[in-house]
């Protein structure tokens, strides 16, 4: 926050269709500030490509600092083909991973929430994801991807052998689990924690461990444990029985992708990265769409926005303590779909395809009706 209480927001269009569908967050934050006294101190910056171009890098130290000044950064997507040539180092990807790494972002918030009007875009029948609105949330900066040892090594008979690692501790899963129960706590105050304390040691612990934040910070909230498999057996079976789903790195990638799937529209999925909280009790924030650039799209003004919107309404909901604003989008959104508007990555037969323009401009719209 700045001297007069303001929020500050660091907004990184990045490259590909991020300017576009960001220039339709800018409209709606205008709408905010105006109409529900939103007050917001807001700089943009460039990351990706859009950084490689101007500055030589994916991301200056300029940028990085901002990033952590603030209370929230908001991404648009990074990468495209015009540098894909680069060495991985110097790739605009790089610039992503690290605002996550500095940000020291370590858990990944992935809603899957199946809107009404969409649940034919779905590949699961109607009736098994009608009114699907679940939170995953995955441990991102430990376990098997970081752990050592690591590598591959040459055996004395020629062969070779792959190593990764799982590791976790106390304090890495206390911490994941703490951000599931406070989630939990503002939506149906279920948590589901995923493991495999069957066959790994580290499962045992995160189970032991979940329960113990459970048991002496959350009471109340409604704990159960599943296995990793068998969760991604009952997401497809049966995902209404989750609220909030709280898993480890590995079994995160995988379950947040499966659940991805069920909504079947990439163009509707937000995301939030969280860091650990600063002494005021705010957390380092990072809020993204889960799509990237779509270069094969980018330009022609036919982006779907609503993932980045519904990433600001995140953002309003869990950095800006203004859940009031965050619904009030989410049921714009809502009702534009119910209307039939449809950017051309939802078209169905018989409901009006629109640009990424007019979808703003509908959301913009509903909000006056709904808030103004
Ligand atoms: P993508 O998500 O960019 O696109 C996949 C498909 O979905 C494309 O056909 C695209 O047109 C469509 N699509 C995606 N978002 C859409 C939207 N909002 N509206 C309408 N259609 C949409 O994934 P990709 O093609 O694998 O990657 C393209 C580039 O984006 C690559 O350079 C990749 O590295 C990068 N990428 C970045 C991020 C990120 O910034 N977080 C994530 C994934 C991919």
């Amino acid at each position: 926050m700045d001297m007069v209480g303001r929020f500050k927001l660091l907004v990184l269009p990045g490259d590909g269709i991020g300017p576009e569908v960001m220039g339709e967050v800018w409209r709606i934050i205008d709408w905010l500030e105006k109409r529900r006294g939103l007050q917001l101190e807001i700089s943009e910056g460039r990351v990706g490509g859009a950084a490689i171009d101007a500055d030589g890098v994916p991301l200056t130290d300029g940028t990085m600092a901002q990033a952590l000044s603030v209370d929230a950064v908001l991404l648009g997507a990074v990468g495209g083909p015009k540098w894909d040539r680069l060495p991985f180092a110097q790739k605009p990807e790089r610039g992503l991973l690290r605002l996550r790494k500095e940000m020291a972002l370590f858990a990944n918030l992935r809603p899957a929430i199946v809107f009404e009007a969409l649940v034919d875009a779905s590949p699961l029948k109607s009736d098994i994801i009608r009114g699907l609105d679940l939170m995953i949330v995955r441990e991102l900066t430990g376990g098997v991807y970081f752990g050592e040892p690591r590598g591959i090594e040459t055996l004395a008979d020629g062969s070779r052998r792959g190593i990764n690692t799982q590791v976790y501790t106390t304090e890495e899963i206390r911490r994941i689990a703490r951000v599931a129960f406070e989630l939990a706590a503002k939506r149906q105050r279920r948590v589901c924690s995923a493991e495999k304390s069957n066959v790994m040691e580290s499962g045992v612990l995160w189970r032991e461990e979940v329960q113990w934040v459970h048991d002496q910070e959350f009471p109340d909230i409604e704990l159960t444990h599943m296995y990793a498999d068998n969760c991604a057996m009952q997401l497809v079976r049966n995902p209404g029985q989750f609220d909030v789903i709280v898993t480890d790195n590995l079994f995160g990638d995988i379950l947040s992708d499966e659940a991805a799937m069920l909504t079947g529209s990439l163009g509707m999925l937000p995301s939030a990265s969280l860091g650990a909280p600063a002494a005021d009790g705010r957390r380092r924030a990072l809020y993204e769409p889960v799509h990237g650039s779509a270069p094969d799209i980018a330009g022609k003004g036919i982006a779907n926005p609503l993932a980045v919107i519904l990433s600001l309404a995140m953002c309003l909901r869990y950095s800006f303590d203004r859940g009031a604003e965050a619904l009030l989008i989410e049921t714009a959104v809502r009702q534009v779909l119910d209307g039939g508007m449809r950017t051309a990555d939802l078209m169905q037969p018989g409901r009006a395809r629109v640009s990424t323009r007019v979808m703003g401009e509908s959301i913009l719209r509903a909000l006056d009706k709904a808030g103004g």
